[in-house]
């Protein structure tokens, strides 16, 4: 079984992507949040960080847990029209009341990074140039670095999100893979993935997918992120007795989630540079 790692490959792509910014005018991003959720907020924090590794500013632009859905709105609406700002991202969970698809709406489709505005969904499906969300892309950049061929095969793709699921369907379906989406109400999940040249486990449930789920030799993608009892992450994917069947398997942590942050960073440089 290959492991598919993501550290070398983001470290790539942070490399490249710090060549292009020292080439041109200092990128910066912004990052809406509004919420105290200690994970969240981690979250947001690693990625100041690695965007100040290579060369982007970044601004986390913090409303509080309070915030109302205006608010949110009106800060969004605001730093899409602030011509210092190239990248704009809002970060979840929003307080209740408050919808991420509905509010992603108000940021500018050519800043928008991490490809929340419903209209870049639709341009992606529309095969026209869009950011895709950078954890779809990462799956995407995680295939294309191992070499898997997409072409012709069965790409099985579980959860239909639109920050991970849908997205990636398209992205998946654009390089002529044959593409199932499977959701909740799946039956017999197992009999569908077992059939996957390539699967892709984005649900959010430790261990849904075991060694009965997946083909011999399958490629598997795990972009689930389950907190675990003692603090660490663990994947959808069951990765002893999967690893023991497929051909080759991503590892969470250190996976998909590295080379997503890379690619939030890269889709930033890009935006700055945007004719
Ligand atoms: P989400 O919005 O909660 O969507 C989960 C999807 O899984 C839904 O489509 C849901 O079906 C489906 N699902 C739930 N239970 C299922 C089951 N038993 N069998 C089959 N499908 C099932 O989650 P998300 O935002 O897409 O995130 C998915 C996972 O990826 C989470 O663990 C998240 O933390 C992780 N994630 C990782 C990264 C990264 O960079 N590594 C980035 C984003 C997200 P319905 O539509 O029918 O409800």
């Amino acid at each position: 079984m290959r492991k598919l790692t993501g550290k070398e490959l983001a470290q790539a792509i942070r490399a490249q992507t710090a060549a292009e910014v020292a080439a041109g005018p200092q990128p910066r991003l912004a990052v809406v949040v509004a919420t105290d959720d200690e994970a969240s907020l981690w979250y947001v924090r690693s990625i100041a960080k690695a965007a100040a590794g290579v060369g982007i500013a970044a601004d986390i632009v913090d409303l509080g847990p309070a915030a109302s859905p205006g608010q949110i709105r009106e800060s969004l609406v605001r730093l899409s029209g602030d011509g210092g700002v190239h990248g704009l991202m809002l970060q979840t969970p929003l307080p209740p009341g408050a919808s991420a698809q509905e509010l992603a709406g108000a940021i500018d489709p050519r800043k928008d990074v991490d490809g929340a505005n419903p209209l870049s969904l639709g341009r992606l499906a529309a095969g026209l140039p869009a950011f895709a969300p950078a954890t779809a892309a990462a799956v995407m950049a995680l295939l294309d670095h191992y070499g898997v061929e997409l072409k012709g095969r069965r790409a099985v793709v579980v959860g239909r999100s639109t920050v991970v699921g849908k997205p990636l369907a398209h992205l998946l379906l654009d390089r002529h893979a044959t593409v199932t989406v499977c959701h909740s109400r799946t039956h017999d999940l197992a009999s569908v993935t077992a059939a996957a040249d390539v699967l892709v486990a984005a649900v959010g449930r430790a261990g849904l997918i075991g060694a009965d789920h997946v083909a011999p030799g399958a490629v598997v993608i795990d972009v689930g992120t389950n907190p675990t009892d003692d603090g660490g992450l663990a994947g959808d994917v069951d990765f002893e007795p999967v690893s023991a069947r497929a051909g080759a398997l991503t590892p969470v942590p250190g996976g998909v989630g590295p080379v997503t942050t890379a690619l939030l960073l890269r889709h930033t440089a890009r935006a700055a540079n945007l004719p």
